[in-house]
């Protein structure tokens, strides 16, 4: 394994930056094994005392409300908490003083040499393929945990008496960047657009963070490829991807010839090869982009363990009843109920334009789409032709109500609401009838009225189940 990561000053301690779940972890993993760890974070409220004084309690010399960056530029090795942003002042003094920077999912994986896992990146889609590739690994009876940005820190993996034997990891570009030893048995890249160009100095640096998911590929390695999309492909020519070592499946929604897993429109089912493996209807989940995340990730399941399945077909039998039983993962286009006939669709999570279009892109039946909240600087428009396909009304509200008149009102039907979000919510309901829905995709920020989009979305919830107190909830379509 990587014995090298404590290279360069033996002896000096290792800076734990950050003191949320996965800097909690990563400390006491460290301490545990023998090295002397300083751990700081910022932070002076409750979470951040109670996590000092309990890592102070294993020897961890712990602090809260400060960082001490003359401590940290002398460090061995500072580990980083994947919140921290890279120009922050403790992470700014180690590599001015030359110390070594790593994520705390570098250091778990030194401790879990004998992990096999399925590290999922990608700019839309990480979270939805990774829980649907663990719930598949745990449906083919494989010990299999959910970890890094979705649940678990793998440093909690590693702290673990007997740790599992497999994860599905979910992974963004900023900590692949800081994971130098990835080698996943199976890379899956769900697809890729140039954003986060605000925290990339150039277009290269950003495909360079993207290369490094490769960059110990070896003969034994399987790459997930998202055969539809346009970077992806580009990292052919951008970083060499034909000369990656291991083995690439790509999976597609758009051309069966282009990848061994696709969606085939006709008979409406995905395929492997050709061959069906599960209808539409049977996939509990909306849009397009949820049947791309879904052949992704039984592309990665194929690739671990189904190649060599001693029982293939039954391999293929257990895949599909898995699919079949995996329901939307919160504010992801998540049903939150039927009343009096209209589905409640709670997509929150959809804080930007490209979001909300996939979203919009996947509904079926007539809808008003609830768009607001606080402006993010994309405009609206490119909304306004894939909704015109089922959309009936946008309400628009919020800090952003008036851009958002102002980019779709001459082309789709706007009405503006400036009330709070019930009154968003009510007048959806006066605007809805049966066989209709409402989707709440907002394509903003939520902080000009909740603390977050979880808020946003319990809300949406909530207010869905209100509305009609006189109704039971039926089941959703
Ligand atoms: P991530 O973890 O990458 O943010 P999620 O699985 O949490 O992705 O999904 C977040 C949002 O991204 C969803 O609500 C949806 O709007 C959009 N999305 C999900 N999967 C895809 C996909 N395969 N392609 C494009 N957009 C997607």
């Amino acid at each position: 394994m990587n014995a090298g990561i404590f290279r360069g000053r033996p002896g000096g301690e290792v800076a734990v930056i950050g003191l949320g779940k996965s800097g909690r972890s990563v400390a006491e993993l460290l301490a545990r094994d023998g090295h002397r760890v300083y751990a700081s974070d910022a932070g002076t409220g409750d979470a951040a005392r109670a996590a000092a004084e309990a890592l102070r309690a294993l020897g961890v010399d712990a602090e809260a409300g400060a960082h001490d960056l003359a401590r940290i530029a002398k460090a061995a090795l500072v580990v980083a908490s994947p919140g921290v942003p890279p120009d922050a002042p403790p992470l700014a003094a180690a590599r001015g003083a030359n110390v070594a920077v790593v994520g705390e999912i570098e250091v778990a994986l030194h401790y879990l040499p004998d992990l096999r896992y399925v590290a999922v990146t990608g700019t839309n889609g990480k979270t939805t393929t990774t829980a649907l590739v663990g719930h598949l690994l745990r449906a083919l009876g494989l010990d299999a945990v959910d970890a890094g940005n979705i649940g678990t820190p793998l440093a909690e993996l590693a702290l673990r008496e007997r740790p599992p034997a497999w994860a599905a990891l979910e992974l963004s570009s900023f900590q692949l960047h800081d994971t130098p030893s990835v080698a996943p048995t199976v890379g899956v890249v769900t697809n890729l657009s140039p954003d986060h160009l605000d925290r990339y100095p150039t277009l290269e640096a950003y495909y360079s963070d993207k290369a490094r998911l490769f960059a110990n590929a070896g003969g034994g390695s399987r790459w997930v490829l998202n055969a539809d999309d346009p970077e992806v492909l580009a990292l052919h020519e951008r970083i060499g991807l034909e000369r990656v070592a291991g083995e690439r499946i790509g999976f597609t929604t758009v051309n069966g010839d282009r990848a061994p897993f696709g969606f085939d429109r006709q008979s409406n089912a995905l395929v492997f090869r050709g061959d069906p493996f599960l209808g539409r209807e049977e996939l509990p989940l909306l849009g397009d982009h949820n049947v791309a995340n879904a052949l992704a990730a039984s592309a990665a399941v194929w690739a671990a363990v189904g190649r060599t399945a001693a029982d293939p077909a039954g391999f293929w039998r257990t895949v599909a009843e898995a699919l079949r039983g995996f329901h939307a993962l919160k504010h992801r286009m998540e049903p939150v109920g039927t009343y009096g006939g209209v589905a409640w669709i709670n997509d929150s999570k959809a804080t930007n334009v490209s979001s909300t279009l996939v979203a919009v892109k996947g509904m079926t039946r007539p809808y008003v789409l609830l768009l607001g909240g606080r402006h993010k600087g994309e405009a609206y428009t490119a909304l306004a032709e894939p909704f015109r396909a089922h959309g009936k009304v946008v309400l628009a509200y919020g800090e952003a109500a008036p851009i958002v008149e102002q980019d779709l009102g001459g082309l789709v039907r706007v009405e503006r609401v400036d009330g709070d979000f019930a009154a968003v919510m009510a007048r959806a309901r006066a605007l809805t009838g049966p066989g209709d829905a409402v989707l709440l995709s907002p394509a903003c920020s939520s902080f000009d009225m909740f603390r977050n989009y979880e808020e946003r979305g319990a809300e949406f919830r909530r207010l869905a189940a209100d509305s009609t107190p006189q109704q039971h909830p039926q089941e959703t379509p």
